[in-house]
């Protein structure tokens, strides 16, 4: 059978999402918290899970969670929807809100699965590049929304790749302007300290998207959104039955009741990123850009793709972006543990000495 027959043209175009993972001794590729639960809370955790009925369904929708997000973010829970990762529900809004023809609106360089999400779903994507600081581009951004009048425009804040959280007085100007939804996806917002969500009473074109995978949960798979309740109903109508499984609920009812914890995790980690970014300006060859989030967005004088090729020889995993034009040469770090980033910083100092 010739399958490909079958497939939509959308996704014969598209190529998996891939990651490289095994054998590696440090993995600072995917912006995971490098940090576990301290043994005291491994211990309360392991033993809130035990208690789960592996022969019945999840709850469905979440409802606990839902209520308990409501209180912490101080909205109402019809306010609230939570998804399989944010992944899951940047894939909701695109299934709801996906008619006929309908443009999606992303600066470029940023978190490739919008791009990839609404291709998948028929739609048209426009990418408007950065500008040479890798802010968002007010007039070309502003002018797409004129001349397309998107309905979906994804605003990664900090933005995933480059680090940099971007100029609040643009992304406030692009919410007025556009026609349609303005995403905020603060996958990164616990480590620049900001957030768009009390902006959400000013703008009802407004909802911000988080997830708990960078903060220390990337194992349990939950996201949620923050949005007008007239759109949480119609998203929830796509949501799939039992999308956030039973451990997964568990996971995030406990992360919030230690939520103490995880926050001091992330204090560290941004100590120590900025720390890295000290380091990483002191090495001949390496330009590091400040962050906002919990990696490090880096260009390099020489070939980026040898570079890469000698971290993974010496067992470090990092994210290579290089590609011709605004991205040439350059590449992700995660924040690790300090001696992670010790390691890291050790050798790429010298790979740069030997250039
Ligand atoms: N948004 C951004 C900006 C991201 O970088 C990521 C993960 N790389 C996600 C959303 C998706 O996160 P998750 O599906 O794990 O919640």
């Amino acid at each position: 059978m010739d399958f490909k027959k079958l497939i939509r043209n959308e996704v014969l175009d598209l190529k998996a999402y891939a990651v490289e993972s095994e054998g590696f001794k440090i993995k600072l590729d995917a912006n995971e918290n490098p940090y576990s639960l301290p043994d005291e809370l491994l211990a309360i955790f392991q033993a809130r899970i035990s208690g789960i009925h592996l022969n019945r369904y999840p709850e469905l929708g979440s409802p606990h969670l839902v209520s308990r997000l409501a209180t912490r973010f101080e909205v109402d829970r019809t306010y609230i929807i939570v998804g399989n990762g944010s992944d899951e529900i940047i894939q909701m809004l695109c299934t709801a809100m996906g008619r006929q023809g309908s443009c999606m609106l992303v600066p470029t360089p940023t978190f490739v699965m919008y791009r990839i999400i609404g291709l998948m779903n028929g739609w048209r994507v426009i990418e408007v590049p950065l500008d040479d600081c890798f802010d968002l581009d007010r007039a070309g951004m502003l002018d797409m929304i004129c001349r397309e009048a998107p309905n979906l425009i994804f605003l990664s804040s900090p933005n995933n790749p480059t680090g940099n959280s971007f100029s609040s007085s643009r992304i406030e100007e692009i919410i007025t302007s556009a026609p349609g939804v303005v995403v905020v996806d603060e996958a990164y917002g616990a480590f620049s300290g900001t957030s768009f969500l009390p902006l959400m009473k000013k703008y009802d074109n407004l909802v911000i998207l988080r997830t708990l995978s960078k903060v220390g949960m990337a194992a349990m798979r939950v996201g949620f959104m923050i949005a007008p309740p007239s759109l949480i109903e119609e998203l929830n109508k796509v949501r799939l039955p039992y999308n956030i499984n039973t451990f997964s609920q568990a996971a995030a009812l406990f992360y919030l009741d230690h939520e103490a914890a995880f926050a001091a995790q992330v204090d560290d980690i941004t100590r120590e990123r900025e720390r890295l970014v000290a380091a990483l300006k002191r090495i001949k060859g390496i330009n590091p850009m400040p962050s906002n989030a919990n990696f490090i967005f880096f260009s390099c004088d020489f070939d980026a793709d040898h570079v890469y090729r000698c971290l993974i020889k010496q067992g470090i995993l990092i994210k290579n972006f290089n590609s011709p034009g605004l991205m040439k040469n350059c590449m992700r770090v995660t924040v690790g543990t300090p001696e992670e980033n010790e390691a890291f910083i050790r050798t790429i100092q010298s790979l740069m000495s030997e250039m």
